[in-house]
């Protein structure tokens, strides 16, 4: 405790600021750099535009400053010489500022104009390079930039210059002429022009041509085509900005490489309802089969309204016969308590230790600790069976670790079977208010395919929130009890888990999907 209390006072106090220029990569969240994690979850200060993945903000401590600096219909749109201003004055008022950009920071970002601007105010500065587009959403649709044989260079160039001006900085004569792989960035818009110029200068009218829009997320989108009939093809799909053009003999490539777009789940926005902190293996489950994941929190973890009366009952836990967890976040704060209070894991004594629940017993095997009993069901009611087989609990004192207004009758039914029992409230799930990474906003203008929970509290709390329900949207559950829940309110359950934990949830989603 002693520690991090000096460690905090020490940030606090710090007075030089220093400001980060942070490639966020393509859009995957797996494609930030190890670097740029590190640099968001230690961030006073995150700027961050369009093309950054917003849920990557979900790893910035609580109490950053968060300013989007993108262009949003109905919010103040900042010029670049404001936000070149906005990094000098929070950088001097001595925070560690993150700007965010997307891809890599130095590839037509205007990266290079606010390294600049840091450089003239005198102030610290670093440059993380990000994974960009430019390679990464070729990649995403199966077409490598390069290919021994097929070509020996790869040239980047901005679309948004305007050809037809006759002022444009790019010279589509020397590009026909080079040949190669070429990636054009920005001015989708203005394909037409561009092709036509293309084709002007002496382009073959077959050259291959692929368009790739938010490549690397769920929401990616491809088409193919030649130079000559790209632009119509772009106008008839409605194909819109951002995207990327490649141009080149490797575009045909993807006809065996295209190994994004086929997977699974491919296609379909699935909302995850965990919390923030716990919503991460079932995203990644669900991205690594293709979804669109939206993360869409609707409760917290807080600590519990008397949090001395639960250390002091953890302080006592080794005068018990049996501690009772219930769920992964009573067991993470038992213990978070427990090593405050003491320095040796033996100190719980003999006390045997209960679990229901796989991801709960493990979260117990995190700590090096024996989970005694682990009933095979996953249910509360379960338990009460297992401790009857075992030979009941005449007389033995039992701790309970759970959640505050937990469904009671886990301690009624163990004091029926003669055990002295207490409760000890190790947490309190409060309603998610915040939407820092957008997502609610996401979900009400775009909708979604399927929504999961894996609780009857995410169930509750994501219907407190009364957002717009989705025309289609379909429930999935991770077992009985939730279903239930959802039922009650009235919804309609459309796939429930098998296995009640997250990988029985994503088995059976793949399964409703026919996948
Ligand atoms: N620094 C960024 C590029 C900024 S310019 C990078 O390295 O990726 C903005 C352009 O980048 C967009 O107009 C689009 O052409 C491209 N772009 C960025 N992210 C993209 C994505 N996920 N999919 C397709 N194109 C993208």
């Amino acid at each position: 405790m002693s520690t991090s209390l000096s460690t905090s006072l020490s940030t606090s106090l710090s007075t030089s600021g220093k400001c980060f220029l942070v490639g966020a990569g393509p859009g995957d969240p797996g494609l930030v750099t190890l670097r740029a994690r590190e640099l968001i979850e230690q961030a006073e200060v995150i700027i961050y535009d369009a093309l950054c993945n917003p849920e990557i903000l979900a790893w910035a401590p609580e109490n950053a400053e968060i300013i989007f600096a993108g262009k949003r219909a109905g919010e103040h749109t900042f010029s670049q010489e404001e936000i070149n201003a906005l990094l000098v004055e929070k950088t001097r008022a001595g925070r560690k500022v993150l700007r965010l950009k997307g891809g890599d920071p130095f590839v037509f970002g205007r990266g290079a104009e606010e390294a600049e601007a840091l450089a003239a105010a005198d102030v610290e500065f670093e440059i993380v390079p990000g994974i960009t587009s430019a390679i990464a959403a070729p990649a995403y649709a199966g077409i490598p930039v390069t290919r021994r044989g097929d070509n020996s260079h790869v040239t980047f160039f901005t679309g948004h210059e305007d050809p037809g001006k006759g002022e444009s900085a790019i010279d589509f004569a020397a590009l026909v002429k080079l040949g190669g792989t070429q990636v054009m960035l920005m001015g989708i818009e203005r394909l037409e022009a561009i092709t036509r110029e293309m084709l002007d200068c002496g382009e073959r009218a077959d050259l291959p041509v692929a368009l790739v829009r938010w490549g690397t997320t769920g929401q990616q989108r491809t088409i193919t085509g030649t130079v000559s009939d790209i632009a119509r093809r772009a106008r008839d799909a409605e194909f819109e900005a951002p995207a990327i053009a490649v141009f080149g003999n490797v575009v045909s490539l993807r006809k065996n490489l295209n190994w994004f777009e086929s997977r699974p789940l491919f296609g379909k926005r699935i909302v995850v309802t965990r919390t923030r902190k716990q919503a991460g293996a079932l995203s990644s489950e669900l991205r690594a089969l293709g979804a669109d994941v939206l993360e869409l929190p609707t409760i917290r973890i807080e600590p519990p309204t008397d949090l001395r009366e639960f250390a002091e009952l953890v302080q006592d836990a080794h005068g018990y016969d049996w501690i009772i967890f219930t769920s992964p976040n009573g067991v993470e704060a038992f213990f978070d308590i427990f090593f405050k209070l003491y320095d040796d894991a033996r100190e719980i004594g003999a006390a045997k230790i209960a679990a229901i629940g796989p991801a709960t017993a493990q979260r117990v095997k995190d700590f090096h600790l024996h989970v005694d009993l682990q009933p095979l069901e996953f249910v509360a009611e379960a338990i009460v069976k297992e401790f009857a087989a075992q030979g009941g609990v005449e007389n033995l004192r039992i701790l309970l670790a759970r959640a505050e207004k937990a469904r009671d009758l886990l301690p009624r039914a163990l004091a029926d079977m003669g055990a002295i029992v207490d409760e000890a409230f190790a947490y309190r799930t409060v309603p998610e208010t915040r939407d820092v990474t957008g997502a609610r906003r996401r979900f009400s203008d775009e909708g979604a395919d399927l929504i999961t929970f894996t609780s009857s509290s995410t169930v509750e709390n994501f219907l407190d929130l009364r957002l717009p329900w989705p025309a289609h949207m379909k429930v999935a559950s991770i077992g009985p009890i939730t279903s239930a829940t959802a039922r009650e309110r009235g919804l309609h359950v459309d796939v429930e888990a098998k296995r009640h934990d997250i990988p029985g949830l994503v088995a059976a989603i793949r399964q409703f999907y026919g996948a």
